[in-house]
């Protein structure tokens, strides 16, 4: 058997319970599945769990992490909306491509050469254009990696960060209103994948903050979170279609995929294919019994859920849960592969 990440915290229990419904009433609810089933509780424990480590620093929800709609309307409410308001005067703030990089981050996105973002060396002089230009310039967007789980790490680039737009509002000769030090903020998919001490980097950005250079006292700080916020609040719920032996190996075969959660599959953004967090929906807390592989629909040996775990036994017409599917889920896989239709998604739970 191979190993699969630990089920999130949030969903301890016997069986599965979002926003206080089970299974069968989530799935009915949704329409079928399969069905991404996304809990505001959750996303709205983060964010307090945020605020409490970063007081006087804002909250930004990254959108792309999550777009569904109703998810969306509701975190507005959570969080503060990024979305620019429209104006005659254009209102821009810099990405900047920085030198660095955090540390062992999942994706990364900054250091060296990079399709997006301006790079640090051509970032004043950018500002000062569009400041001679009469915008409304708002300010740096620093991001320098994704999926952090060292805490140390991302102290380090926020350290950087706060650094290098204090060099930059130097060269430019202006303060910025907003300095974003980006997102990254990770969570424990995998086995021996460890918990972010948010409270740890929380600390030592206020010491940071505490000792900024005089050209950035009067900016205001954002951190701008998707993964973090959103990824453990969502479950994939797929049903198991066919049960089938192939050279002494067990595969149970549901209508889901690849093309509704193609991160589950190892193929997006990892080297390394791993098992992510899953169980029989309706027996969460069982003892393991056998070693199946989960596959999707798709005729493709890509469409692999989850690769020799252990469950207990489960047969056509039960539903498997797939955690950690709130973020870069059903906006981030491959849909229209194979032609089979959109999965339903529902938002429980009460903030
Ligand atoms: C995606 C993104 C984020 C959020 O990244 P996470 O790793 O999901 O926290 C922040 N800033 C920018 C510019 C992004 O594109």
């Amino acid at each position: 058997m191979k190993p699969m990440g630990a089920i999130p915290a949030d969903y301890a229990g016997d069986a599965l319970v979002m926003g206080g419904r089970g299974v069968a009433d989530l799935i009915a609810e949704a329409g079928d599945t399969p069905a991404f089933v996304y809990d505001l509780g959750v996303v709205a424990a983060r964010v307090k769990r945020f605020r409490a480590a970063f007081p006087g620093v804002a909250l930004h929800y990254a959108i792309k992490a999550n777009p569904f709609a109703p998810l969306a309307v509701a975190m507005a409410g959570l969080a503060l909306a990024a979305g620019a308001r429209l104006g005659i005067r254009p209102r821009l703030a810099v990405r900047v491509n920085p030198d660095f990089e955090i540390r062992g981050s999942g994706m990364r996105m900054g250091g060296g050469a990079k399709p997006f973002g301006v790079d640090a060396a051509e970032a004043a002089a950018l500002v000062r254009t569009i400041i001679a230009a009469g915008a409304d310039w708002r300010g740096f967007h620093i991001f320098a990696g994704s999926q952090a789980l060292d805490a140390a790490a991302i102290v380090e680039a926020q350290t950087a960060t706060v650094a290098l737009a204090a060099e930059l509002a130097g060269a430019v000769g202006a303060a910025p209103p907003l300095v974003n030090l980006g997102g990254g903020f990770g969570i424990p998919y995998f086995p021996g994948d460890r918990v972010l001490d948010i409270e740890a980097v929380g600390a030592a950005l206020a010491e940071t903050l505490a000792a900024r250079p005089a050209v950035l006292a009067e900016t205001r700080f954002a951190i701008e979170l998707g993964r973090w916020l959103v990824g453990e609040a969502g479950v994939y719920l797929t049903r198991i279609v066919d049960r089938k032996m192939s050279h002494g190996e067990t595969f149970l075969v549901v209508d889901g995929g690849l093309h509704h959660q193609l991160a589950a599959s190892g193929n997006f953004g990892t080297v390394v294919r791993r098992n992510y967090p899953l169980a029989v929906a309706g027996r969460l807390g069982a003892a393991p019994e056998e070693e199946v592989s989960v596959v999707g629909c798709l005729c493709t040996p890509l469409d692999r859920l989850g690769d020799k775990v252990g469950l207990p036994y489960a047969d056509v017409g039960d539903v498997i849960a797939i955690f950690m599917a709130g973020a870069y889920g059903a906006s981030a896989s491959p849909q229209a592969f194979l032609g089979h239709p959109a999965p339903c998604e529902l938002l429980v739970g009460k903030a």
